[in-house]
């Protein structure tokens, strides 16, 4: 395991006890011996060691060999690096985030563009492409980028079966595509509202999150991003295209940070989240578009619409009003958690019933009674992690592949325990709900599930 932050202190004991693996078999190295003790107690050999350019190949000789499996849950090592160093030496391997080496995501001088997780993605499906049939890497799955592109799968059947359509067993990435086609679905949210709380609320000068702090701050920074849909109307004025690549979602010259869209979870109802990149954007979009003789006749438009959890909300307000330069302090929220939850899952829009949310219902009791060292954010975050590491080691040789190319209920089975209460739920909800009653606002009334709509201005 590389990197032993708030998800790999999560990950471990589960990792031990769901996969069987005996301590002496695992071994951790991570940049600062931080929480080493935890690894101590579980008899886990952990050594503290940056990983850099100039030695990630001589560590990983050290360490590993033909049939062992890295899993990186680090933050500022480049994943393909290590993607491609595990492929030339018969390696699995498992991240929840394409990392770059430090200096990309925040790199003034590099083009927007090339700070984008679009950017970052298409050089993985090159490597990808490279050699198709190789040692399995599955990268992005966690649990979102990760559960997400396996909850939307697990929604459109949902929603075949209670509209009375007929949906089959979809076989490949253009069967689901039809299937979404055809319930009509023009938007996904990743919907997701936290509200864990601790009793020591954030203090001045400090940013608190459930998860890393590093990595959410990076892709908050990062500029949003979001799969842009065959239905889409309305042009926002601040976003560009790629210029290569699958052409699956645009970015918008701001962070995600500072880029509010409206959204709705059933416990939360209706609420404002941000709209910060994230790698299930692109790939869900770019898995369920149809095309026309080279053209694309549908794609939903697909974009994660976050509610951190409310002192995270506060330490965005007061990181904006810095201009974007981080807090002295950083903490990150587990053991002094008091209360709450993490809702997360997928709100599919378009259909005529109503727009259908699915996904987890976490508390933290719940997570604690699971596994220990976790929120019910990082529990989340272990279930995708188990899922795809069960599923790489029963498919040695896939190659790269994403959530989305993995089998969605084989992964569901092995996801689902820690996932809580898996909750599915209609409702009429739409962003135009209740709007335009004190100002007027641009909205597209036609048509509600236009960006231009859920966006906050
Ligand atoms: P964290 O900041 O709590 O921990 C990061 C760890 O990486 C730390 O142990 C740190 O010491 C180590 N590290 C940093 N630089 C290193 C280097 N150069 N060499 C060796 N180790 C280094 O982060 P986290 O919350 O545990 O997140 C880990 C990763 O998981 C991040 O990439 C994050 O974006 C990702 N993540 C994904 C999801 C998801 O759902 N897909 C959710 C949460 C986090």
């Amino acid at each position: 395991m590389l990197g032993f932050g708030s998800i790999g202190q999560a990950s471990l004991a589960l990792l031990l006890r769901q996969l069987r693996i005996a301590p002496s078999r695992l071994r951790i190295i991570s940049r600062s011996p931080d929480r080493s003790a935890i690894a101590a107690a579980h008899g886990v050999e952990f050594l503290a060691q940056p990983v850099d350019e100039q030695n990630y190949e001589s560590l990983i000789d050290a360490h590993l060999s033909a049939g062992d499996f890295l899993l990186n849950l680090s933050v500022d090592v480049s994943s393909l690096a290590l993607m491609r160093a595990c492929r030339r030496r018969g390696i699995l391997y498992l991240d929840t985030c394409t990392e770059p080496w430090p200096g990309r995501y925040d790199n003034p001088d590099l083009p927007l563009s090339q700070r984008t997780n679009y950017a970052l993605r298409e050089e993985v499906l090159a490597f990808q492409r490279e050699q198709p049939v190789a040692p399995t890497a599955v990268v992005t799955c966690g649990a979102n980028p990760g559960v997400v592109s396996i909850l939307v799968k697990q929604a459109l059947l949902n929603m075949a079966a209670d509209c009375g359509l007929e949906a089959g067993r979809p076989a490949g990435r253009q069967d689901w595509a039809r299937l979404a086609q055809r319930l009509g679905v023009r938007v996904i949210h990743v919907a997701e509202r936290d509200s864990q709380v601790a009793d020591r609320r954030k203090q001045h000068n400090e940013f608190v999150n459930t998860w890393s702090v590093d990595g959410f701050v990076s892709e908050g920074l990062q500029p949003s991003e979001l799969g842009w849909g065959s239905h889409e109307r309305h042009w926002p004025a601040d976003a560009a295209r790629q210029e290569q690549g699958c052409g699956a979602a645009i970015y918008l010259r701001r962070p995600g940070i500072a880029t509010r869209v409206r959204s709705w979870t059933p416990l939360e109802g209706g609420y404002q989240g941000f709209l910060v990149t994230h790698a299930e954007s692109v790939s869900i979009a770019d898995h369920l578009t149809l095309r026309e003789g080279g053209e694309v006749s549908y794609r939903p438009t697909v974009h994660y619409a976050y509610h951190p959890c409310d002192d995270t909300v506060l330490s965005l307000h007061e990181l904006a009003g810095k201009s974007w330069r981080l807090q002295g302090r950083r903490r990150i929220l587990r053991d002094e958690i008091r209360d709450g939850r993490d809702e997360l899952g997928v709100l599919l829009m378009g259909n005529p019933r109503g727009v259908y949310w699915y996904g987890s219902r976490l508390s933290i009791g719940q997570a604690r009674e699971l596994a220990p060292h976790n929120s019910a954010t990082s529990l989340q975050v272990v279930a995708g992690i188990l899922g795809g590491m069960v599923w790489a080691l029963r498919h040695p040789l896939a190659g790269v592949v994403e959530p989305d190319d993995l089998d969605h209920d084989e992964f569901l089975e092995l996801a689902a325990p820690y996932l809580g209460r898996l909750a599915g739920v209609w409702s009429d909800w739409t962003p135009l709900k209740d709007r335009t009653r004190l100002f007027d606002e641009p909205v597209d009334r036609d048509d509600p599930w236009q960006f231009l709509n859920f966006r906050v201005n």
